[in-house]
């Protein structure tokens, strides 16, 4: 006898047994689902895969043992005459390979023979059986059970795309037709935008906004929620001869009256499935209704007789699912990080799990508040979602299968980098380290210094920042311009040639002009537009630093929060000591004395004209900003004018310019020129 199942590995079972029955029971009878699909399937897959491991885990209330749902109340309850199964899942290529490659040994085929498939859009709506006799429509049933489901006769008879007498000339003693009944997008917002103004409670999806219409007893309701169907399945008495294929039942349904999803393609073997697959990944956005993923059968019925079942579904048809966007995961620890500005973020790091196409195994908890909100304990099973480009989070916790005795998790109270108080002042969200030698704001800022938009030093990397930092190498920005080659091969993974270029990349950022030194230091609120703002009214940094929060807050995007906060930064004593040791550099603390444009930037080789009152900048900052930007700025007009800023009242120039043909282009049309 094997070795018994360990304790912890039994009551995990349990515990994903009870909140998959619940979350079952919600979702089959109440319609009304208290979790993700994408997060109950892979609850679901981690219960199957621990029977699988140990089979003296399961029990007979696993629903893993169980096809759907138990059928509703209010509804008399019909057998099937031939059981409803579910259909095992594949979630990625490599799943789909290895079923075909299964099917091959049942089918005892040699290796790198083809399978011929049929390919199926999986629409995400509700089964349905019906049955038909002397071709007439005589019952209508959902899955329930598989053995067992309702019967909804009357509400099927409402849709239209069910025919309710089949078009052919001499129809079999009997026909089971299975398909799936859906709501399309539009009918569904449709339902809910009424039920909102009713104030009744919102169907979480098509697929229950179908499945509760469905079991209403009323069928005037039924018809006026306007269901769809299309049809994938035909059974025939074994006498009848039919179609020999799963591609000709579908072609035979077709002419016997049923709408039969036309996205539909025979391939041969895997690989043409999975360009199937992939192609409706994209197009099934264009689609009016909801697909879950790609149904995947055997098309010659005799094959498929020859693979048979499990106890669940066939072995012959697969659903190969798309990519979720949401999925559960293990926490494993809460980690608190620092960034650039101060702020401490807490992040959850997690268990790997595949979301959107790729691993993740950290997201974000924004800050304290989220925290408390998400109310997240130590071994929690979190879902966390990543939908596309957007970074991972965590959306909620499922609390039901929290360890006992597991500790609620809060954000540190002192700095995890540089062991000082953290602070949160009344009314913010953030949480703050204010060290400002805290070496990971000091990480943050070299990072920001050395970027692209900023001094765009090239070849120092976050990797090699760390290691500056940790080793106490550079202590400050200005230890930058201090560090030697030497010094810089001795490091990890640097030559004698990395770090001869990097001196030369630091020498080489001494040239760029005054704003992006200006963005380049990080200023909370300074970005690189208001830094060139700045910049071209202040042409130096004692000019800025003198600047009073009047002369700041007139200037065109500078408002009183910004001022502040560059106000702030200017008076606090190690900024100062940094702005000294920058001048003791030879840092460009002030636009060159030759600023007359030419430089890099978005005008470059470009000459302006300016002429009338512009509505928000005067003549000099409009002549800063345009030198900033790289442009030249002349007095007059002539052929070699690219631009003429006009304002309010201008004159001659503008008829020379309308005259030359030059465009002509107000203070708006300037500043989204000025954009890098
Ligand atoms: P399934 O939805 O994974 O796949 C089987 C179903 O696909 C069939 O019954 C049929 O209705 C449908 N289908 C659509 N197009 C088809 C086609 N062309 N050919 C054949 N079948 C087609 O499995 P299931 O057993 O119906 O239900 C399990 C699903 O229910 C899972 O996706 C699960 O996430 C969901 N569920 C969710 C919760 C929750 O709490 N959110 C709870 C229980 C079950």
């Amino acid at each position: 006898m094997s070795a018994l199942p360990d304790a912890a590995t039994e009551a995990r079972a349990k515990e994903l047994r009870q909140l998959l029955n619940q979350a079952a029971h919600a979702y089959y009878v109440l319609d009304a689902p208290q979790m993700e699909d994408a997060v109950y399937d892979r609850l679901y897959r981690e219960l199957l895969e621990l029977e699988q491991n140990d089979p003296q885990l399961i029990r007979s209330d696993s629903p893993t043992q169980r096809v759907g749902g138990p059928p509703a109340a209010g509804f008399s309850s019909v057998e099937h005459r031939i059981t409803l199964l579910s259909l095992d899942n594949a979630f990625n290529a490599e799943e789909l390979q290895a079923w075909d490659e299964r099917l091959g040994r049942q089918l005892e085929q040699s290796e790198g023979q083809r399978r011929e498939f049929v390919c199926e859009l999986k629409i995400d709506g509700n089964a349905l059986a019906l049955s038909y006799e002397h071709g007439v429509l005589v019952r209508a049933a959902t899955r329930g059970d598989g053995s067992r489901g309702e019967d909804i006769t009357a509400n099927v008879r409402t849709i239209q795309a069910v025919p309710l007498r089949l078009q052919l000339e001499q129809p079999p003693a009997w026909v089971e037709v299975r398909g799936e009944a859906f709501i399309p997008d539009d009918t569904f917002a449709a339902i809910n935008a009424d039920r909102q103004q009713r104030g009744e409670a919102l169907f979480a999806n098509p697929r229950n906004a179908c499945a509760g219409t469905l079991r209403q007893l009323d069928p005037k309701v039924v018809a006026a929620r306007r269901l769809d169907f299309f049809a994938y399945t035909l059974h025939l008495p074994a006498e009848a001869r039919g179609p020999s294929s799963q591609w000709q039942a579908l072609e035979w349904l077709e002419a016997a009256g049923f709408r039969v999803n036309p996205h539909r393609e025979r391939t041969s073997g895997a690989a043409g499935v999975i360009a199937f697959y992939q192609r409706w990944d994209e197009e099934r956005h264009q689609l009016p209704y909801a697909t879950d993923g790609v149904v995947v059968k055997l098309d010659a019925l005799e094959q498929q007789q020859l693979a048979g079942f499990t106890q669940k579904a066939p072995r012959w048809a697969i659903a190969l699912k798309y990519a979720a966007e949401e999925a559960p995961s293990r926490l494993l620890r809460l980690v608190a990080q620092v960034g650039r500005t101060g702020k401490v973020t807490p992040v959850a790091e997690f268990e790997p799990v595949a979301l959107a196409g790729t691993s993740v195994s950290r997201a974000t908890l924004h800050n304290a508040d989220r925290l408390v909100e998400l109310d997240l304990h130590g071994g929690d099973t979190i879902v966390v979602r990543k939908a596309g480009e957007i970074i991972p989070e965590v959306v909620r916790v499922l609390s039901e299968l929290r360890p006992a005795g597991a500790e609620r998790l809060e954000l540190p109270s002192h700095c995890p980098e540089c062991g000082s108080l953290l602070v949160r002042e009344a009314g913010e969200a953030a949480t703050c380290c204010v060290n400002s030698s805290c070496p990971a704001i000091l990480r943050g800022a070299l990072r920001h210094w050395v970027g692209r938009d900023a001094m765009d030093v090239d070849g120092l990397g976050g990797k090699l920042i760390e290691q500056l930092v940790d080793r106490g190498l550079v202590g400050s920005i200005a230890d930058l311009y201090r560090l030697d080659a030497a010094l810089l091969a001795s490091l990890e993974r640097m030559g004698e040639q990395s770090a001869t270029n990097l001196i030369n990349a630091l020498q080489a950022s001494r040239q760029r002009p005054w704003h992006r030194l200006l963005y380049a230091l990080g200023i909370h609120h300074i970005g690189s537009v208001n830094a060139k703002t700045l910049a071209a009214a202040f042409p130096s940094w004692s000019a800025l630093q003198a600047a009073d929060e009047e002369s700041l807050n007139d200037l065109y995007g500078i408002g009183p929060e910004i001022s502040q906060s560059l106000q702030q930064w200017c008076s606090t004593t190690a900024n100062q000591a940094l702005m000294s040791q920058l001048a003791e550099l030879e840092l460009p603390l002030a636009a060159s004395s030759d600023s007359t444009g030419g430089g890099p930037g978005p005008l470059t080789g470009k000459t302006l004209v300016l002429t009338g009152t512009l509505p928000n900048l005067s003549r000099t900052e409009a002549q800063g900003l345009i030198e900033a930007a790289g442009g030249k700025m002349t007095g007059s007009v002539s052929k070699k004018t690219s631009y003429l800023v006009a304002g309010s009242e201008a004159g001659s120039k503008l008829e020379k310019a309308n005259k030359l043909g030059i465009t002509v282009i107000d203070e708006a049309g300037l500043q989204q020129l000025l954009q890098p």
